[in-house]
């Protein structure tokens, strides 16, 4: 493409061409549909997409010459017309429990992180929906840093593609969180981008069964949502049972308070198996009194849901304390007793700083106009 652009140099008009390049664009940020009509705008057979799909999401592959049912003709008009990225792997940790941390690179140099976690059968991937997050919550870190910018759809399914291949488990079954740094619901349309790209059954073929949306509730993107073909399981992090509480750890609550994120929860379609998960981070003297408990179970009794309860992984810059192993297990109790299913979230990754409220990039200083990850899971 060229631009006319006018320049005065000693007092003279001159007209220059300053030639700037058109980027190719990325298979990997193309859904099906997408590739199919930019292949068929480039004269190619629309069902090359689905070749494509298999080669860089069932194999594996990061190199268009690599995809070798596709005519070699073919693979050299694709090399010099799309480009096929994806984040790269900076850094990898193991923690004792086996739960795995991994720092990944985007094209821009920023970072972010998404964990491994091993509990079998349900192998688990974390992934990240943006650079950083606009929900402010008290006791995250990621909400510290505000939001640097959303993720493409092709790097959200782009954290699927390397830790499925540095695991080795690109033919096994896992699961998916959308659990890690920022809120999915605030990055809509790549987000859904993303799950149907995962969806695709000449690609990762994801049943949407097995990926868990987490949210704070924004509840026009949850109204839409409830419409959508590729439905996730919804978690919601609830956090406390009154809006002055929750007002106080979770604020944008002040826009979307409690009682219509439970009103948009009863009405929310679910399957017949399925039931929405409220997350609950238990925070020492904040929202972890047997009252908080009777109030949370009455608040979602209606709901066909389960509670997970997260005893907060205290890190240095949150503000709040893990409550005692006795206060959690009575803030369990009387939420049981009440008739609502619960559960406590067992804490992994610790020891790496890849728990959840943990996850932080460190030792490295923003430069200019770049800003490192911060990652805190929570949802
Ligand atoms: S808990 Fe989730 S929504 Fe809240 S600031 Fe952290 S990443 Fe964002």
């Amino acid at each position: 493409m060229g631009v006319l652009v006018d320049t005065w140099s000693l007092g003279k008009a001159y007209a220059t061409t300053v030639t700037t390049v058109e980027p190719r664009p990325d298979l990997a940020e193309l859904d099906r549909p997408a590739l199919e009509a930019a292949l068929e705008a480039r004269g190619h057979k629309r069902f090359h997409a689905r070749q494509i799909f298999r080669w860089i999401y069932k194999h594996g592959v990061t190199e268009i010459d690599a995809m070798t049912d596709l005519s070699r003709e073919l693979r050299a008009t694709l090399t010099s017309d799309f480009a096929l990225t994806r984040p790269t792997l900076a850094q990898r940790e193991t923690s004792v429990d086996g739960t795995e941390k991994f720092l990944l690179r985007l094209a821009d140099g920023r970072h972010i992180e998404s964990v491994f976690i091993p509990d079998t059968p349900a192998m688990t991937f974390c992934v990240s929906t943006q650079v950083g997050c606009a929900m402010a919550c008290a006791f995250c870190l990621t909400g510290k840093m505000g939001l640097v910018r959303n993720l493409t759809a092709g790097e959200i399914v782009g954290q699927v593609r390397v830790l499925a291949d540095a695991l080795n488990l690109r033919t096994k079954k896992f699961n998916i969180v959308l659990m890690g740094m920022g809120e999915p619901l605030h990055n809509y349309d790549e987000t859904m981008r993303a799950l149907r790209m995962l969806a695709d059954e000449h690609g990762f073929d994801m049943s949407a069964r097995r990926i868990t949306l987490s949210t704070v509730g924004l509840l026009p993107a949850l109204e839409r949502l409830a419409t959508e073909d590729v439905m996730p399981n919804l978690a919601i992090s609830l956090h406390a049972p009154t809006d002055l509480q929750r007002g106080e750890l979770v604020p944008i609550n002040k826009k979307y308070g409690v009682r219509d994120i439970i009103d948009a929860c009863k009405r929310f379609p679910l399957s017949r198996r399925s039931r929405i998960t409220f997350e609950y981070v238990l925070l020492a003297g904040a929202n972890d009194s047997p009252q908080d408990a009777r109030k949370l179970a009455k608040l979602v009794g209606g709901v066909k849901c389960k509670v997970n309860l997260i005893p907060l992984n205290a890190a240095p810059g949150i503000p709040f304390e893990r409550p005692s192993d006795e206060v959690i297990d009575r803030f369990a109790k009387i939420v049981a007793d009440s008739g609502v299913t619960v559960s406590v979230r067992k804490s992994r990754g610790r020891d790496i700083r890849a728990a959840c409220g943990q996850l932080i990039v460190e030792g490295q200083k923003p430069s200019a106009g770049q800003q490192l990850a911060v990652v805190a899971f929570g949802g």
